[in-house]
C-alpha cells in the first residue's frame, strides 16, 4: 500500500509500504475512503517536534476490509469513523467519557492513518459505523468528526458552552473553527471569533460567529471586554496551543468562567500569580473524541452539520506533500487526501 512518511522536518513522501495486518484478536483492518493532514502533523513538519522517518496521520474513515475473532460490533463491509485514540471504550475511565486516556489507549499517529490501508487496535471500543454507506458527499464531514470537529465540541464543553452565553474562540484553524460550530450547536448566544484571514472570517461567520475579532494577545483581549461590558467571556475556547493563545484565551474569561483548551501545548508556562488571580476554570487537553462520535455522526448524517466545510483543498494522497506545503504557509485550512 501507499503511505505518508515524514523523513524529517519538511520531507514528506509517499511510499510504498507493507499491508498492515492483524496482529491482536480485536484488531481490524479498514480501508481508507479519504484520509487528511492534522494542524498538529505541522509542529514535526516544522521542527518543533522531533520527527525520523515517521509514519503519518492519525485521522480516518474508511470501510472494514478485516476484522480480528474477538471483533463483534462492526463488520466487513461496515464503513466506520473512528478517534485519533484507539481505545476499549469499556475500562472505568473510558465509561467516565474520557476515552482519550483510556487504560488500553493507543495513539493512531503511532501506526499512520495517510496511508492507503490502516490497522484499528480495539476495533469494538474504538470504530463507530454509519447506519449506512455514506454519499461521497458527507465523506468530508465524517471525516472531520474523526479529529477537528470531535476535538472542537470537547473543547466547547470543557469550556461550559451553553445557552445564552458568551463564547470567545482562540484560533482559526479547523479546530477554532469547530469549536464555533459546536458552540452554536451547544446553544451559546453570542460567539466571538479571534481572526484576521477574510476567508478564515468568513466561515467563522458561516458556521456561526456574531463578532471577528482581528486583534491579538492583550489587544485581542481588550477588544472582548469592550465587546462583554468589561466582564470577558463566559466560556473560552483555546484552539492553538502557544504561551500568547493560551494566556490570551485566561485573560479574556470572566471571573468564575471557564477555558477549554485543545491547542497541544507548545512551551506554554501559566504564571501562577496570574491563574490565581483570574478565578477561571481550566479544563483541556487531548479530546475524548470518542464519546461524542455516535452524536456527532447522526448530527453529520442528518446534514443538521456540515463541518467537512473546513476542508479547502483536496488532493490525491500521492501529493501530500503540496498538502503539508499548503497547511504550512496556511494557504490552507485543512487538506484532504483521497485515496
Ligand atoms: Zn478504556
Amino acid at each position: 500500500m501507499r503511505q505518508v512518511v515524514m523523513h524529517g522536518p519538511g520531507n514528506v513522501r509517499v511510499e510504498d509500504r507493507e499491508d498492515p495486518k492483524i496482529i491482536e484478536p480485536t484488531d481490524a483492518i479498514i480501508r481508507l475512503a479519504a484520509t487528511c493532514i492534522c494542524g498538529s502533523d505541522l509542529w514535526p513538519y516544522r521542527g518543533a517536534e522531533p520527527v525520523d522517518h515517521q509514519v503519518m496521520g492519525h485521522e480516518y474513515v474508511g470501510v472494514v476490509e478485516e476484522i480480528g475473532p474477538e471483533v463483534r460490533t462492526v463488520e466487513v463491509g461496515d464503513f466506520v469513523v473512528g478517534s485519533f485514540w484507539a481505545s476499549d471504550n469499556t475500562c472505568e475511565i473510558c465509561q467516565a467519557g474520557y476515552q482519550a486516556y483510556c487504560v488500553h489507549r493507543v495513539l493512531m499517529g503511532t501506526l499512520g492513518t495517510q496511508s492507503e490501508l490502516a490497522r484499528i487496535p480495539l476495533a469494538d471500543g474504538t470504530l463507530v459505523a454509519t447506519p449506512g454507506m455514506p454519499d461521497p458527499e458527507l465523506i468530508p464531514s465524517l471525516m472531520a468528526a474523526s479529529d477537528v470537529l470531535g476535538t472542537g465540541w470537547f473543547a466547547a464543553v470543557a469550556a461550559e458552552v451553553g445557552s445564552g452565553k458568551t463564547v470567545a474562540v482562540v484560533g482559526d484553524g479547523a479546530v477554532g473553527l469547530l469549536g464555533i460550530l459546536a458552540a452554536k450547536q451547544l446553544g451559546a448566544e453570542r460567539i466571538i471569533a479571534f481572526s484576521r484571514h477574510a476567508d478564515r472570517q468568513a466561515l467563522a461567520k458561516e458556521f456561526g460567529a456574531t463578532d471577528i475579532v482581528e486583534e491579538r494577545g492583550e489587544e485581542g483581549v481588550t477588544r472582548v471586554k469592550e465587546l462583554t461590558g468589561s466582564l470577558g467571556a463566559h466560556s473560552v475556547i483555546e484552539a492553538v496551543g502557544t504561551q500568547e493563545a493560551m494566556m490570551q484565551a485566561i485573560h479574556s474569561t470572566r471571573a468564575g468562567g471557564h477555558v477549554g483548551f485543545v491547542g497541544v501545548s507548545h512551551d506554554v508556562a501559566i504564571p501562577g500569580d496570574e491563574l490565581f488571580m483570574a478565578g477561571v476554570h481550566l479544563h483541556g487537553g487531548p479530546a475524548p473524541v470518542r464519546q461524542y462520535l455516535p452524536e456527532l455522526v447522526q448530527l453529520i448524517w442528518d446534514r443538521k452539520i456540515n463541518p467537512g466545510r473546513v476542508f479547502d483543498l483536496t488532493l490525491p494522497l500521492a501529493r501530500a506533500a503540496e498538502g503539508y506545503q499548503a497547511m504550512d504557509k496556511r494557504t490552507a485550512i485543512k487538506v484532504l487526501l483521497t485515496v
